[in-house]
């Protein structure tokens, strides 16, 4: 696939949603067991057509892909084809959330009371054996025997549970130190019940004890297609960069297990997923968990990739680098691929174990999909007409369709821009890792400082080399909307609109979303985190101590649902979400 050239820039999102059940009655919102259940009515157009499509070979013509998710509550919806690759067809985008969201709803990042009191429906007791988790019950996880096999294996290859500690917002009634007074410490039913009380759950902090917390959170990804491999490798390494700021500005995740946290984000309780004891009969110890930043840039034709910019050590399989350089493929792919395959599998299917290579790439693509970074890059599949791509994977979901359209356009006109100039945004892998644990922080979009590098035009004339490789540490702001010393992303975006021919109402709905990531930006529309967090403190039975019950969870699901069913006909949602 290495000489294929000029595919066109496809791209696609894939937004996840809940299903939560709001009991009027007792004022409880509950996460729905029943994802799958809808998922297969969901699929029924899906599977008609496709069978037609056999039968006739008419081309099957769908609104939406539907698919499974970790959690029982879970689903994912993409568009039915990926959008065409003019800039006048990123009108449809919203069009086609709007049509998903309308027939499954909630678009929330991390649910506030998951593994909290009376959170599901039906009930159950936190009692089950893949997860052993003392809050959440297995019945959270998907019944397909993958997603259960998944939370059981990471937990047997740790040697222990996972342990997430998100920090608690210490609130004015909240104790200090803050030793949560909802764990029970003294279970006794798995082995590991013990683990809570002796250290993995940190003072201070929300303690979170299954990858189904991690997991059991909805993002919004964008997939997009790339010319050719070149391409890919540069918007890979260059969407890898501005990861951190981005998921800053969509920031909507301020609660956890029922408390309010001190963080807006949920990158890192999957990222904590990780085994921290290497088992001494692996063949690697491996610092990064499988959920986490990129690790190594792949560099492309550009020229401006250098080899300091991948200055963390890296893992990787000597005997498979060695074998992809007896097969042309470069230094730094090669790299890559052979990082990828330090992981085992995590679920291997008994039928799908003998694959033919060549002709299937199952087996790459198990190791690949376990790999949950903040780019992904994907390689043609075997005999299809798909290309290169690059997934973009840190943003949470937004509240309103009018927003993750927003974000979603917005990526895809920064990726045209960095493909159409010749931008240069390397800054270290270690510092791309800092990036994304400053990006968590409570109001780190208007607080925070990131690394990022000043000169990213390469047509500036900089003083000496130093200088062009200056890497500063500038706010969101600074770095979306400019400043004096830096460009800012968002000009780069309008330098490239001004290149392109639109139609009046495509450019007008295009700007008003690229003044809605200034806004984010400039701290002018706040976040979906900053809106719940109000909502909880201002809530008359909040009392002050980072407890969110469930009786004010109601209250902002309910909130949540009418901004959406509202915003299923007005236009103007981000408004009313973020003033
Ligand atoms: P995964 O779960 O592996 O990330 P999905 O298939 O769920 O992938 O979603 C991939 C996204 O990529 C979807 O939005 C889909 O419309 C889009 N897509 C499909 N084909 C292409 C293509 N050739 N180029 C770019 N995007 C594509
Ligand atoms: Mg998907
Ligand atoms: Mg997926
Ligand atoms: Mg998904
Ligand atoms: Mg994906």
């Amino acid at each position: 696939m290495k000489d294929r050239q000029k595919d066109r820039l496809l791209w696609g999102d894939e937004v996840e949603y809940m299903m939560v059940s709001l009991d009027h009655t007792n004022r409880r919102a509950r996460l729905s067991q029943r994802a799958h259940e809808v998922l297969a009515l969901l699929q029924v157009d899906e599977t008609e057509q496709l069978e037609r499509a056999k039968r006739t070979g008419e081309k099957p013509d769908l609104e939406a892909l539907w698919r499974p998710e970790f959690g029982r509550y879970m689903i994912e919806g993409t568009p039915g084809q990926p959008y065409r690759s003019t800039v006048n067809d990123l009108v449809n985008v919203e069009a086609s959330m709007k049509r998903r969201t309308m027939k499954v709803l909630l678009t929330i990042t991390s649910y506030p009371v998951l593994g909290s009191g009376d959170f599901l429906e039906p009930p159950h007791k936190a009692n089950g054996t893949f997860s052993r988790s003392l809050f959440l019950p297995d019945e959270v996880i998907n019944p397909h025997p993958r997603f259960r096999t998944l939370a059981a294996n990471i937990r047997e290859r740790r040697g222990a549970k996972v342990a997430i500690n998100m920090p608690i917002f210490h609130d004015v009634n909240t104790p200090k130190p803050f030793i949560d007074p909802t764990i029970p410490y003294e279970r006794d039913v798995f082995p590991g019940d013990k683990e809570a009380k002796e250290g993995a759950a940190l003072p201070d902090h929300i303690y979170m004890d299954a990858m189904g917390f991690g997991m059991g959170c909805c993002c919004l990804q964008i997939t997009m297609q790339a010319p050719n491999v070149n391409q890919a490798r540069r918007l890979y390494d260059q969407l890898a960069v501005v990861g951190a700021v981005m998921m800053t500005l969509s920031a909507s995740s301020p609660i956890f297990r029922g408390y309010l946290a001190d963080v807006d984000c949920r990158w890192n309780t999957i990222a904590a997923a990780r085994g921290e004891i290497p088992l001494a009969k692996d063949r690697f110890v491996i610092p990064k968990s499988r959920y986490g930043t990129i690790d190594t840039f792949l560099g492309s034709d550009d020229g401006h990739f250098k080899s300091e910019y991948n200055d963390l050590e890296l893992v990787y399989d000597r005997e498979i680098y060695a074998y992809l350089l007896t097969q042309g493929i470069d230094d730094l792919l090669a790299r890559h691929i052979a990082h990828l395959f330090i992981r085992d599998p995590l679920v291997i299917f008994e039928e799908l174990l003998h694959q033919d290579d060549s002709v299937s790439a199952d087996h790459f693509e198990n190791i690949q999909s376990t790999n949950w970074q903040n780019v992904r890059f994907k390689p043609p599949p075997p005999n299809s007409p798909i290309g290169w791509r690059v997934e973009f994977r840190p943003l949470e979901i937004q509240l309103t369709d009018y927003e993750n359209a927003a974000f979603s356009v917005f990526m895809i006109l920064l990726a045209r821009a960095l493909l159409a100039y010749d931008i240069n945004l390397y800054i270290p892998v270690t510092r791309m890792d800092i990036n994304m644990q400053r990006a968590h922080n409570r109001d780190a979009v208007l607080n925070e400082k990131f690394f990022f590098r000043r000169n990213v035009l390469a047509t500036g004339e900089p003083e000496s080399a130093q200088d062009a490789d200056e890497i500063a540490e500038m706010s969101a702001n600074e770095i979306l909307n400019g400043s004096d010393s830096f460009v800012g992303l968002v000009p780069i975006v309008l330098m490239y609109l001004d290149t392109v021919t639109l139609d009046a109402q495509v450019k007008s709905k295009i700007q008003e979303y690229v003044a809605f990531i200034q806004g984010r930006a400039n701290g002018s529309i706040m976040t979906g985190a900053t809106w719940i967090r109000n909502f909880v403190r201002t809530h008359p039975e909040y009392k002050f101590d980072s407890v969110v019950s469930p009786e004010v969870n109601y209250d902002l699901m309910v909130a949540l649902n009418e901004i959406l069913l509202g915003a299923a006909g007005a236009a103007s949602v981000a408004s009313d979400v973020s003033h």
